[in-house]
C-alpha cells in the first residue's frame, strides 16, 4: 500500500492537494493537509507534483 506523508513544516494549507487527488485522500486540519484516507491512494503522484511547497512524499 502506498504511504503518503505531508511535512507540516512545509505545508501552508493551500488546498491544492485536496483539489488534485482523484480519491480524496487529503483533509485540512488546523490549516494543514493531513492524508486522512491514505488507504485509498493510487500512487499517481499528482499531489506530489502539484504541491507548491514540496510538502508531500508518496512512496510505494
Ligand atoms: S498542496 Fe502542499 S502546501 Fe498545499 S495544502 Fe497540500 S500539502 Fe499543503
Ligand atoms: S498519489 Fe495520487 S491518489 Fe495518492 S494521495 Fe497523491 S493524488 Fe491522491
Amino acid at each position: 500500500m502506498p504511504e503518503v506523508k505531508v511535512d507540516p513544516e512545509k505545508c501552508d494549507g493551500c488546498g491544492t492537494c485536496i483539489d488534485t487527488c482523484p480519491v480524496e485522500v487529503f483533509e485540512l486540519k488546523d490549516e494543514k493537509s493531513v492524508p486522512a484516507k491514505q488507504e485509498e491512494c493510487l500512487a499517481c503522484q499528482a499531489c506530489e507534483v502539484q504541491c507548491p511547497a514540496g510538502a508531500i512524499e508518496v512512496t510505494e
